[in-house]
């Protein structure tokens, strides 16, 4: 398990040995101990953490409402007669009970911490984001060098405007939460589309070692601009591969989204 955060504030992520490669991560307020989980899957080693650090639930949050997200819901919820599911209004008929929505823009206040909830569509039509300082809990949006799916109730246009209006213009310092750890398939997916790219190589080789470790890596906006092809739609090195290999006709960034997107389907 790793603890991030500072005096006010911790997050615990850890590592689901499923075949999906889920993360799990609570939140919580040093000074209240309220804390949120978000997107529980395996409920016993949520309960282990918060009883551990002795903490009390106030909020389950889901990012969206895919299985591997929701399935722990209810056994944590029912530890706490006072605690509540929060997740978009297009998502509430998948959660129950307990549920309640929550949109873009919207304030969520666990003790003294408050988390910024952004809509970020496209893997899913409920995706939410959740911004806590400069860490962003991004669920299936963005993983380490790569974009969600969109097989499941998703939509490569609007994850297109997700990613380059909202998560592109964090600060380059915001840490990356994702739901999912896949760092090395999406990373030797974007050195098959961008070979020549040192950044991609550098960071395969750190992510390769860590891996071996058991240790999970982390990333920010800022490194994503360098190696993750879903943020880097007008590189010419990427566009002209595109073209000459794989029949891309419209080079604007939303076309090169798509062709991307169809492309690591494939891969
Ligand atoms: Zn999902």
């Amino acid at each position: 398990m790793d603890i991030f955060g500072n005096k006010e504030y911790k997050i615990a992520r850890f590592f689901i040995e499923n075949s999906d490669r889920n993360f799990n991560y609570i939140i919580w307020c040093c000074e209240t101990g309220q804390c949120a989980v978000i997107d529980p899957l395996d409920a016993i080693e949520v309960l282990n953490v918060v009883r551990d650090n002795n903490l009390s639930i106030k909020y389950v949050i889901n990012t969206h409402a895919h299985p591997d997200h929701i399935s722990g819901n209810n056994p944590v919820i029912k530890v706490s007669m006072l605690s509540e599911i929060l997740i978009h209004p297009l998502g509430l008929d998948y959660v129950a009970p307990r549920a309640k929505a929550i949109e873009d823009g919207d304030t969520v206040h666990i003790g003294k911490i408050n988390i910024k909830i952004l809509h970020t569509p496209g893997h899913c039509p409920e995706h939410l984001s959740l911004l806590l300082d400069d860490y962003i809990f991004v669920g299936d949006t963005i993983f380490l060098s790569g974009c969600g799916n969109t097989k499941f109730r998703g939509n490569p246009h609007d994850l297109y405007s997700s990613i380059s209006t909202k998560l592109s213009a964090l600060p380059d310092n915001t840490k990356i939460l994702c739901g999912h750890e896949y760092s090395e398939n999406n990373l030797k997916f974007a050195l098959s589309i961008d070979p020549q790219n040192r950044e991609t190589k550098n960071k395969l080789n750190e992510v390769k070692s860590r891996l071996s470790r058991s240790e999970f890596p982390l990333s920010t906006i800022g490194e994503e601009r360098l190696y993750n092809p879903f943020f880097r739609l007008d590189n010419d090195a990427i566009i002209n591969n595109l073209k000459s290999n794989y029949e891309l006709i419209d080079d604007d960034p939303q076309s090169v989204f798509v062709k991307l997107r169809q492309l690591r389907n494939k891969w």
